[in-house]
């Protein structure tokens, strides 16, 4: 029986570090990380099809009446979101799939996939966060306003999610989230109809590989 691919949602404020943890965590395992689309300009060094899909809005806004997007959402004045086709492919095909992407998004992900597994990524403290977000030196004044703001309000939502982790050392994040999806794999909802058939029993290759 072909298992299904798992869907890992990381998400969490900007500052967070969850791009620098996806990107450690790719480096490890072999999941099928996605590409979102998006509509804002490209930083420095950022390639398109690799960072993003950089898209025009009208661009954009095809793809949303298209139905191409597995979710999207406005934020920080530009949208972002999840190409559809691929993510379901991976899925089917039993990659398991990690999507790095804003709170709004990973709500409405959740309401599709109830059964992903959904991480919150912490900053150790919010003076670190502005700390963060300051030198990373790709944002205008302006748009770090914004993102602090916006980080105070969102870690309100903490409590939708299924997972916290508190990224004060990269790897020990990574560690942990590989943690979490080991122990989410052994889940008896998630593994008990490849386990068991009605008619052979207890199939053990299954239990045993
Ligand atoms: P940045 O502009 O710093 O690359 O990303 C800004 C925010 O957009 C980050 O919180 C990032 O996780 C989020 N983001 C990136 N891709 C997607 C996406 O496909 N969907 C949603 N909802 N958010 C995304």
């Amino acid at each position: 029986m072909n298992e299904k691919g798992v869907l890992i949602v990381i998400s969490g404020p900007s500052g967070a570090g969850k791009g620098t943890v996806c990107k450690a965590l790719l480096e490890k395992n072999d999941f099928y990380m996605s590409v979102s689309a998006t509509t804002r300009y490209p930083r420095k060094g950022e390639k398109d099809g690799v960072n993003y899909y950089f898209l025009t809005k009208e661009e954009f806004i095809n793809k949303i009446n298209n139905k191409d997007l597995l979710e999207y959402a406005e934020v920080y004045g530009n949208y972002y979101g999840t190409p559809r086709s691929k993510v379901v492919e991976a899925l089917e095909s039993g990659k398991d799939v990690i999507l790095e992407i804003d709170i709004q998004g990973a709500l409405k992900v959740k309401e599709t996939y109830s059964d992903g597994i959904f991480v919150f990524i912490l900053p150790p403290s919010m003076e670190e966060l502005k700390k963060r977000i300051t030198n990373r030196g790709t944002e205008t004044k302006e748009s770090l306003m914004t993102r602090f703001k916006s980080a105070y309000k969102e870690i309100n939502y903490l409590s939708k999610y299924n997972y916290a982790v508190v990224n004060d050392k990269v790897d020990e994040a990574v560690k942990k989230i590989e943690a979490i999806i080991l122990a989410e794999k052994c889940r008896v909802d998630r593994i008990k109809d490849t386990i068991f058939d009605s008619k052979e029993g207890l199939i053990h290759e299954q239990l045993y590989d």
